[in-house]
């Protein structure tokens, strides 16, 4: 179920795999043009997928997404998702812009709350999705799963690089 951002409490993602599994993907005309040619795609009625082997993504591995910086935008900010129109309490505004922004409680580290007092780590990375979709940011800080922000923490620290310290929470 989609429920308003107003009444998530918070979210965070452990790589567990299983939005992959629920889901289809549905491509964007750039990234149809990007990925048409592994053969894992789909068209239905003018709409491009990624079609599914069994109920599994061909592109996850071990629970994670093997695309790297060709994952699907709709991926990138899943639980989250950013509308035109919707109820007040989706009412995000951004830089003046109005957005209605969906959380979907499939996800099982989506957790809600009763008020509708805004939850200060939930417009953070409303704030990143938005960036995401505005074509404002392209690397993610808050919207990536926190075992892969483990792994880049790792590398950076034997790779001793500052640079990647820097983008780490
Ligand atoms: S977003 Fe949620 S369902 Fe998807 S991999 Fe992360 S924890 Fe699992
Ligand atoms: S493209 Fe990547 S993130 Fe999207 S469903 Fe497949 S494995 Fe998951």
């Amino acid at each position: 179920m989609h429920v308003p951002w107003r009444l998530v409490a918070s979210w965070h993602c452990d790589a567990c795999g299983d939005c992959c599994k629920e889901y289809r993907v549905r491509l964007r005309a750039y990234e149809y043009l990007k990925l048409r040619n592994t053969g894992f795609i789909e068209e239905k009625a003018g709409r491009f997928y990624i079609k599914k082997i069994g109920k599994l993504c061909p592109f996850q591995r071990r629970n994670l997404c093997s695309l790297g910086s060709l994952k699907p935008v709709v991926c990138k900010l899943y639980p989250f998702s950013i509308l035109k129109k919707g109820e007040d309490r989706a009412l995000f505004e951004f830089e003046g812009e109005e957005f209605f922004i969906y959380v979907d409680n499939f996800c099982k580290n989506v957790k809600l709350k009763e008020d509708l007092k805004p939850s200060a780590e939930i417009v953070k990375e409303i704030e990143e999705a938005i960036e995401l979709i505005l074509g404002r940011r392209v690397e993610l800080d808050l919207l990536t799963c926190r075992v892969f922000d483990h792994q880049r923490r790792i590398r950076a620290c034997k790779a001793g690089s500052m640079t990647e310290r820097r983008h780490l929470r």
